[in-house]
């Protein structure tokens, strides 16, 4: 199987390649050229595995240039008990006979993105070595707080490949500055940016695009990389958790395999949702795929109206890693849905960028809305939400999952539904502690954790209990024009 870009078919590329190059030349993703279907009775065989399995079968599916061998020792590495806190990395647990929650916060950074983030740098390795590029992979992450230290944990120590993380210095709680801060590793640096999560973004955008920074690296032995859901390698193991959480439910007789399941997805940049979309093209019984806004509702909007438009006011809220105005892998959802129509695709993405706006056909419009719905929750609904789960079913949500949680009422069909939880509560405990109608003021937000454990003994999670004993090895906070330097610094250059 090989890949294509978006926005130019006759870019073709084996998967090893398009991992190891994150974004194509051109502007655009890369995709599969096809869509695997399942038979229904290799439906029914992955649905019955457990999640290692499931992955191995999936990521085979896709990554038809890597060995059963390297797969096998990529998931084997990603997904073990140690790291997820037990043996199902992906549980899913029943709040009523309509509702179900998947949690994919288990992970060692107590957000979704470790689900992707464990396994990529694995992938990334594997397929530096198939291109002979003999290089050190440099990853570089702008990050507003939760890639930023999954990128961390999964690359830290990993070898042949080095990472350097810049986050807003006053952007990020105190959790995740934490979490990022006192990161250990060999290979991992942290730098705090004066200014906002923008200016980390297009520093780091213009670095990678900056020919001399690129060319010195060349010299140096090292080659960029991303860990972006732009990048193949983090959406595809995505996919996985759509197969084994609806397994779940078919197992335990909630329901038969073939009725229609509706999943419930926060979303920022498209990308986790997209990977359900994936699923359901290759024969999973997905209903609708319920697309989870917040304030920033531009892609309620747009799957009401077909106008996607950026030009408009954006909002700080209390789910930050949905603080999006624009939604990177949409562009894969419309080359998909196009029966891959990159000069249309093309056209859209350069309307974007010059105008911050396009208007989809009516026949694409009509296509994603027989898929997806959508729906928004205000930053009232999202704590009534967080209240409402725990008085109701005793259950802990964060701010996230709350918007799908509320948004998973609007938007309810004859189907169950399945929601995805993306972030542990303890990530965001000022934030639950309100929902839930406890006093949140104190001096530091470690006192709140203590406070939102004993309020609903609901333990701590390691890794973040030890956070604020541990040593602070990145105190360094730099300028925008400081950022090429202190990569050079890092890597030696
Ligand atoms: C990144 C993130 C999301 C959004 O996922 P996308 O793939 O960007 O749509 C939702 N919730 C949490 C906690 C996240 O970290």
């Amino acid at each position: 199987m090989e890949y294509v870009s978006t926005r130019n078919k006759d870019i073709r590329l084996s998967s090893a390649r398009a991992i190891v190059r994150g974004i194509s030349e051109d502007g655009g993703l890369f995709l599969p050229e096809y869509i695997p279907e399942l038979t229904d009775s290799e439906l029914k065989s992955v649905l019955s595995m457990d999640y290692r399995a499931a992955a191995r079968f999936v990521l085979s599916r896709f990554l038809t240039d890597f060995t059963d061998y390297e797969i096998e020792s990529c998931v084997g590495g990603a997904y073990t008990g140690q790291k997820f806190g037990g043996d199902n990395p992906a549980p899913v647990k029943k709040l009523d006979d309509d509702k179900y929650m998947l949690e994919l916060w288990h992970g060692p950074t107590c957000a979704f993105k470790d689900m992707a983030l464990q396994i990529l740098p694995r992938l990334l390795t594997v397929a530096v070595k198939k291109e002979k590029a003999d290089k050190t992979v440099v990853i570089l992450v702008a990050t507003s707080g939760d890639t930023g230290k999954a990128a961390l944990e999964g690359f830290c120590d990993v070898e042949g490949a080095k990472i350097v993380v810049f986050y807003p210095s006053e952007g990020v709680s105190e959790v995740q500055k934490m979490q990022m801060v006192t990161q250990g590793g060999s290979n991992t640096c942290v730098f705090g940016l004066v200014g906002n999560f923008d200016d980390c973004q297009s520093g780091v955008k213009q670095i990678l695009g900056d020919s001399d920074v690129i060319k010195k690296l060349a010299r140096g032995g090292y080659v960029f990389s991303s860990a972006n859901s732009i990048n193949w390698g983090r959406l595809v193991p995505q996919v996985v958790y759509y197969f084994t959480a609806y397994g779940a439910l078919a197992k335990n007789g909630e329901i038969n395999i073939g009725d229609a399941v509706d999943f419930v997805v926060p979303t920022g940049n498209f990308g986790d949702i997209l990977a359900g979309y994936i699923a359901k093209r290759m024969g999973l019984p997905v209903g609708k795929l319920v697309c989870a806004s917040n304030t920033n509702k531009v892609l309620t909007d747009f799957i009401e109206t077909g106008v996607y438009n950026k030009n408009r006011d954006f909002y700080t809220t209390t789910s930050p890693s949905m603080d999006i105005l624009i939604s990177s892998n949409l562009e894969r959802l419309m080359f998909m849905m196009t029966d891959g129509n990159a000069p249309l695709v093309s056209k859209y993405m350069a309307q974007l960028s010059q105008d911050g706006a396009y208007k989809v056909e009516s026949s694409l419009l009509e296509n994603i809305k027989s898929v997806f719905s959508a729906g928004f929750a205000d930053e009232r609904e999202t704590a009534k939400a967080i209240g409402e789960a725990y008085s109701k079913y005793g259950y802990v949500i964060d701010p996230h999952t709350a918007v799908a949680y509320s948004v998973a009422a609007k938007c309810k069909t004859d189907a169950k539904q399945i929601i995805l939880s993306t972030a542990s509560p303890y990530k965001f405990p000022k934030s639950v502690l309100c929902g839930i109608g406890e006093n949140a003021d104190a001096s530091t937000e470690f006192e709140l954790l203590c406070r939102l454990e004993s309020k609903t003994g609901m333990p701590v999670p390691p890794s973040l209990a030890c956070l604020a004993k541990r040593p602070v090895r990145f105190a360094d906070v730099c300028k925008k024009q400081q950022m090429t330097e202190r990569i050079y610094g890092f890597l030696g250059l």
